[in-house]
Parts: structure tokens; sequence; C-alpha cells
């Protein structure tokens, strides 16, 4: 049996329904993400699953025991983490972490040795006397996490915890919060409306849009496999071609920017299977995006995104060239329209 389920929620708010049927399934020690755009109702739900808000309908088990709206902390052993950390700001961060095994009356020195493991974990050992103003966004982020942590929760939610700390710090967070998560084997569910962040950081990712989920899956299948049009616009860059540009009438076909293969005019005829596509185009632009780099080539009317690394200091190719595209079937996922 699944260790979370997430069964059959409703939630409305103000007779507006925000989520629709939400089924889930999250097995032991799991980071499960969910992801999807602004106001599509991630954090209700997450503030459902740890007895923030009631559901209008359905259930909520972790590790065999329903939740329920108002539960005190003794009831149930959720940890959860916020964009805003929410430290105590008059305690320090021993203090901080401290205060959850406090209030579970355990003894003082069994308390000091589970605080500095969990700080020696987390890499901020020498913090312990510091207030929250006295230390830096990610060390605050730190000891926000070490404080959930702490009491070995069933299950840990995390809120957007990314959010405000700068873009390289946010980097390295992600490595550290998965390590941590992975090496003392917690249940995690996170969220977060950036794509990147998911596919990196998750075993498998919800993607939500509308209070309705679209697509429950791993990176891979997600990435790769995506369940509908929704998902393969949400996630990274797709390019929908019209089925009669590439002989699948009454279709769609979706192709990644870098399963297209951008080759001169002339060369189109000596590559890729007989089945491929091939197409012809000019070069309409083309950006140097860091390690890749995109070009865009109109095809009758329409245009197709193509990534490729960047290994020469200049394209072989300038703007309004005739150029060709040869796009594998294999690598092609076909909507019906
Ligand atoms: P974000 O990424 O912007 O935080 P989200 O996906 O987490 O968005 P929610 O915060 O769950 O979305 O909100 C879902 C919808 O429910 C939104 O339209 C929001 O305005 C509405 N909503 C959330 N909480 C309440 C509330 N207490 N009262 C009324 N409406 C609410």
């Amino acid at each position: 049996m699944s260790y979370v389920q997430v069964i059959n929620i409703d939630k409305s708010f103000q007779g507006r329904q925000v989520l629709k049927k939400i089924d889930l399934e999250i097995a032991k020690g799991e980071f499960v993400t969910l992801l999807g755009p602004s106001g599509c109702g991630k954090t209700t739900l997450l503030r459902i699953i740890a007895g923030l808000e009631r559901s209008d309908g359905g259930k909520v088990i972790v590790n065999g025991k329903e939740i329920l709206e108002g539960q005190s902390k003794k009831e149930q052993n959720i940890g959860m983490v916020f964009q805003s950390y929410a430290l105590f700001p008059n305690m320090t961060a021993f203090e901080n972490i401290a205060f959850g095994l406090k209030i579970k009356k355990v003894p003082s020195a069994e308390i000091r040795k589970q605080v500095e493991e969990v700080m020696d974990i987390l890499s901020i050992t020498g913090k312990e006397n510091n207030y929250p103003h006295q230390m830096s966004g990610g060390q605050q982020q730190r000891v926000a996490l070490a404080r959930a942590l702490v009491v070995r929760p069933d299950l840990l939610l995390l809120d957007e915890p990314l959010s405000a700390v700068d873009a390289k710090v946010r980097e390295s967070a992600r490595t550290l919060i998965r390590d941590v998560q992975k090496k003392m084997g917690i249940t995690t569910i996170f969220v977060t409306h950036d794509q990147l962040e998911a596919l990196v950081m998750s075993d498998r990712i919800v993607v939500i849009d509308s209070g309705e989920i679209m697509q429950y899956g791993t990176p891979e299948q997600i990435y790769h496999k995506p369940a509908n049009k929704f998902v393969a616009q949400f996630i990274g860059t797709y390019n929908f071609i019209p089925g009669t540009l590439v002989g699948f009438p009454q279709t769609e076909v979706c192709i990644r920017p870098e399963h297209v293969l951008l080759v001169g005019k002339n060369e189109l005829s000596q590559v890729g299977e007989a089945d491929d596509i091939k197409l012809r185009g000019s070069l309409e632009n083309f950006y140097i995006l860091g390690n890749t780099v995109r070009a865009e080539v109109a095809v009758e009317g329409k245009t197709i995104v193509v990534d490729h690394l960047n290994q020469s200091a200049r394209s072989q190719f300038a703007l309004n060239d005739e150029v060709g595209l040869l796009i594998e079937r294999k690598s092609c996922t076909i909507l019906e329209s």
C-alpha cells in the first residue's frame, strides 16, 4: 500500500472549484513535486495534505493515519517549510531548530545531539547562536529545513522554499535538499511553478492545471511522453507542427528543438533514414543561449525552433539562408487534433 494516499479531493472557494477529484499515491521515501502555473491549486492541495485546510470531499492518509483539518502537531507528524521560512525572529538558529523537540519533551542532552546532527547535515554548524536577522537568506532557509527535519517527520511538505533566494544559492539548495531528503529517507512533497526545478529534483512530478491532474509521472515520462498539449507546452519548449506539413493529416506533431537537426539544404538528401521527416525552410533568427544555440527556421509560414550544442564560435549559416531540417520519426509525439 502507498505511504501517502490522496483520495478524491475536491475543494471550492466561494463557489469556485479549485481542486477537482485529486487522486495521488506516493511511495515511502519518494520525492514528488506538484508543478503547475500560478493559481492552479498547488498550495491549496499541500495545505489540505498538511491538515491546514479542510477539503470539501475525499481524504488524505499518511502512514496509515487519516489527516484531518485542525489536528495538533502531536496527532500528525508532518514537517512543513514555507516560502517565507517563518522562523521565530526572537530565537537563535539552535532554538528555532530545537523547538519541535522541546514540544515533544525530548530530554535536553538528546535535543542537543539531534540538533547538532541535522545542522551538520545541512552545513550550518557554527550558526547556533545567530538570530534570523544575522543570517543570509540561504542560511535562514537551511535553518527552516533543519527545523522541519529534526523531528523526523513522516512527511515533509515544501512550499516553494527556494523562491526567496538568488539563482546561484537556489541551484546549490536544490542539490542540498535532494541529498538530505535521500540520506534521511523522508517522503517529501515539493511545490514549485519552476519546471526545471521539478525535472532536476523529483522522483515523480504531478502536473496540475486549473485544479486537475494533467499527468503524474517520472521526469523522463513528463518530458518525453507528455500526456496532452498542456503538459507539452508547460514543460520546456516544443514545436507543434501541423500534421498536414509532415504527412500526418488530422494530427499535430510535437518535436523537441533538440531533436531537430539543422543541415545545409544540399545535405538533406544525404542524412537520416527513409521514413524520417525532411523539411526545407529559411533561417529567420539564431541566438546563443550559453551552451546551446537556438535557431528559428520558417517552413511554409510556420516557425520551427532548433537547438544544438554551441560547439563552434561561428554558426555555419547566415540569416535568410535556405536550410534543411531533419526530424526523426521516433522522436515525434503525435497529438490527435
Ligand atoms: P501560486 O503558485 O501562485 O502560489 P497555487 O497553484 O499554489 O498558486 P493556490 O494558492 O492553491 O494556487 O490557489 C488556487 C486558487 O484558489 C486561486 O485561484 C486562489 O485565488 C484561490 N484561493 C486560494 N486560497 C483561497 C482562499 N482562502 N479564499 C479564496 N480563494 C482562495
